[in-house]
This record gives C-alpha cells, structure tokens and sequence, in this order.
C-alpha cells in the first residue's frame, strides 16, 4: 500500500495533531526499552540466545518453549564516539578528540562478535549489517577496513544484496574513509544534517553547510553507494516555518532516498546537556506542528512515499517496495526491509533481539570493555516477553508498518476472539475511528492516509505498559 500522502493536506496534519501530541514510545520495539530489567542478566540471555539457536523459543510464564521459525540475522554495530557535541543529541556518545580510546573498544568489539560466532556458528545467514553511533566515521579508514572484515571473519555468510549501511557525521568524514567502505562492501550512508539553518546550528553547537554536505552526497554517489539517506529534525530551537522551508528546498537539491524526520526529543530529565537550548526560543507545540506538516508536504510532493511515522524513501527505494509488498518491519535500527530478522547488537549499550527476548549491553564503557577482558558478555538488562507481549508486539508493528490488522488472521494464529481480548484497546480507539484515523469493516481494521501520520497513537491503545506511564515523563512528543 503505498501511501500518498499528497492527499492528506497539510492543515489535517495540524488539526490532528493538535487532538494527538501527547508524549508516546516510537515503538523500535514492544516492549520498550523502559521494561527492561537488571533480572535479565548476561547468563539470561545466553540461556535464550542458545535456545534460540537449537530452535526453542521459551516464553515467560509457559511451561513449554515453543519452536521457532528459521533464522535470519540483522547485525548492528554501535561506534560511540564523537569528536563534538551536538546539545540536541540523545544517542549513547562519548565526546573525545583522544584517538587512544579506539584500541581497546575494537578489541572488546572483536571479543564480542566472536563469543556470538561461537555459539552460533559462523554459517548464520546475515541480512544486514549497520553501524550507528556516535559518529562511525570517528574511525580511521583502515580501522574500517578492520572491523567489517573481523565481522565477516566471524559471520561470511552474506546474502546477495544485503544492506551495509553507515552512519556518519559530514563534518568530521576525512579522506579516504568513503572510498574504504565501499571498497569493503557498504552500500548505504546515512548522514545527519538536521536544519542548514545557521540559527538553528549555533544553537544546536552543530555548524555544517549545505556545500560541505552536497559534497559528500556527490562523492558517495560517485563512488556507487546506492543509498544515500538524510536525517532532519524538526522542534529544534531557534526554528521556524521559514527558516525550515529552506532547509527543505535545499534538502530537496541532494534528492536523497531516504528521508528520516525526527521530531526533537526535549527529555531534560535524562539528558540534562539539553538544558542549554532553552536558552534560544524553543517551538511552541503549534509551530512545531506547522513545521512537522509543512515537512510532510513537502516530502509528499516531491513524489516519496511515505513509510510510516518518520520516514520517507524515493518510490523505488528498498523500504518502499517492502511496504508495497508487506514486508516492512520496525526495529532497533528504525524501519527495515527485512521482516523476522534477529539483531546482535555489538558494542557498548547496543541492544540484541530475539523473537521472545531483548538484551541490552552495559551503557558503561569502561565495564564494557572490562567484561570483554575477561570473555564475559557485557549484557547486564533485557526482557524476556510474555506469549501476551509477543501478540500485542505483532499487533503493533503491523500497525506501524503495515497500516492495518487482519482481524481473521490474528485469532486464526493466536486463537482469541480479538474483540474480546482487545475490547478496552478498541474502546480506547473508538474516537479515532470517528476522527477519521481509521475504518473497521468487521475482518479488517484499516488506518486511512491520515491515521498513518499518527499510527504511534492507535498503537499506544494496544500496549499494556502505557498506562503506568501516563503521569510519568518517559517518552517524548508523539509529534
Ligand atoms: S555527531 Fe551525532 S551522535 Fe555525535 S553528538 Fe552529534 S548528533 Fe550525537
């Protein structure tokens, strides 16, 4: 279902979202993050890790593991430095211009993807492989070199037309590093760029020019990365619709394939550095709304497609031809076109998942190359779900995903009555039907182009956990 959101005017999008802005998780995955527990140790998760690979899938609370599907692997690698701080940023970075601190993090990265190689084997098929960050560009070109051949030393088996994708930093890419990684294999860089304009950039403590990024965009295309994605933030400080728009215009100029719109995360309570851009006039919630719009608009028309949430990709782009074919998934990494994939999540804080469990690294850099010393995993929370998280996760991933949920298919596979188990969800929704967000025709609930926009806020009515939170600051704007 590609979804056309030229049709949706931009003033629905304000409208609604003045009904709709209340604070919601993003879903990379459900349960989320905050459910993860210390009781969830490292030995947990390799209990469930091997499982996992002899094909049992225990839940919490059954007696009985199940036996799982077959296995694919997504791998994520997570390269935390930076050499600057940008105020607005909630990634797990260090800042440092010291290159000292890379030798003994590769070694503990190394130490970690061969303790997986070893329990899994090195025949896994791996569909995916992306490094975030930090900045993985902090990397020098042949440390690059090094870390993508130590992992397909530990884990060949590549499939043919698998995405390799990086995340880096325009400012500080040097020589070299572009013409290493493809060299190895990547195929795909993601660049932040956020707003080009100069207000906003002092404010954020992130000065880039539009020229410095187009030169990349140009040198990455040359070289034959096939996937060039952009990040944007709206809701950032010092913004407005103006100022905004040509940002757009100038975005529109490097014609990326795919477009990530963030809505700024103001989350004082957890990353205190954020503090400083109170300083500068932050967006009110409308003028962020009217800037948030304005981005879909213009994305729309300039004929993308819109994936869901906050992304946007070409028409012929991966992730578009997954939606149109039903195969788009959300995870840790944000959309992905591979539906099933299990993650090893390498490096400090990544997170790992599996169909019935998450597990999440030490944030801790020092404990994490410490546990990895010693041959010990560095996992120290992480959750193993319940039959009840595994159904509600589907649910709400076909929500984010795929816009809609069989009725038939759900209690055909889980056998429920999915009116009964989910009354107080629907109850909970029953406005939105009448505000448009969504159809219910008996065998299908179907959101419209409109409910796409705020699927995170259908979603939220299936998740059992919301409520506790409620009066709680945990999540961030939904728009
Ligand atoms: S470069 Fe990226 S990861 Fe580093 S501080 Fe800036 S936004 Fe955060």
């Amino acid at each position: 279902m590609a979804i056309k959101l030229s049709e949706v005017s931009a003033n629905d999008i304000v409208l609604k979202s003045r009904s709709y802005s209340g604070s919601g998780p993003r879903y990379t995955s459900y349960p989320t993050a905050v459910e993860f527990t210390e009781e969830f140790s490292a030995s947990s998760w390799e209990e469930t890790l091997r499982a996992d690979a002899a094909g049992l899938m225990p839940l919490k609370g059954e007696l009985e593991a199940v036996a799982t599907g077959p296995r694919s692997y997504a791998l994520y690698l997570h390269l935390p430095f930076c050499e600057s701080l940008c105020y607005f940023c909630a990634c797990n970075k260090i800042i440092t211009q010291d290159r000292s601190v890379i030798e003994p993090y590769l070694a503990a990265l190394f130490a970690e993807i061969h303790w997986y190689r070893d329990i899994l084997g090195s025949d896994i098929s791996v569909e995916q492989i992306h490094w975030g960050g930090g900045s993985p560009n902090y990397l020098s070109p042949d440390d690059m070199r090094r870390v993508h051949q130590e992992t397909l030393k530990a884990f060949p088996n590549l499939a043919s037309g698998a995405e390799v994708s990086i995340e880096v930093d325009p400012r500080t890419m040097k020589p070299g590093q572009l013409e290493a990684l493809r060299e190895v294999g990547f195929n795909r860089i993601s660049m932040g760029v956020q707003d080009f304009d100069d207000t906003v950039q002092q404010a954020v403590n992130r000065i880039q020019s539009f020229e410095m990024t187009k030169k990349l965009v140009e040198e990455a295309r040359a070289l034959g990365f096939t996937g060039v994605n952009v990040d944007l933030i709206y809701g950032l400080p010092g913004q407005t619709l103006t100022g905004f728009r040509d940002t757009l215009t100038k975005v529109h100029k490097l014609s990326p394939d795919r477009v990530a719109l963030y809505g700024y995360a103001h989350v004082t309570w957890k990353q205190k550095v954020q503090k400083a851009l109170e300083r500068v006039h932050l967006p009110t919630p409308d003028e962020r709304i009217e800037i948030f719009a304005e981005a879909v608009k213009s994305f729309s028309e300039a004929g993308y497609s819109y994936i869901g949430l906050d992304h946007f990709a070409r028409p012929e782009d991966e992730l578009s031809i997954a939606l149109e074919e039903g195969r788009l998934n959300r995870n840790f990494m944000g959309y992905t076109t591979h539906r099933g994939a299990r993650i090893l999540g390498f490096g400090v804080s990544a997170i790992s998942t599996l169909p019935n469990a998450f597990a999440q690294n030490t944030k801790d850099i020092l404990v994490y190359q410490e546990s990895w010393k010693n041959r010990r995993s560095s996992v120290n929370r992480g959750l193993l779900k319940t039959r009840e998280d595994c159904l509600r996760g589907l649910i709400i991933e076909r929500i984010m995903c795929e816009g809609k949920l069989d009725i038939g298919e759900i209690e055909r596979n889980w056998q429920i009555d999915f009116r009964q188990h989910f009354a107080e969800a629907l109850e909970k929704i029953d406005l939105m039907k009448a505000d448009g967000l969504y159809r219910d025709t008996g065998d299908l609930i179907e959101l419209s182009e409109i409910g796409r926009v705020f699927s995170r806020n259908i979603a939220m009515a299936f998740d059992e956990y919301m409520e506790k939170y409620a009066a709680k600051k945990v999540f961030s704007q939904s728009v």
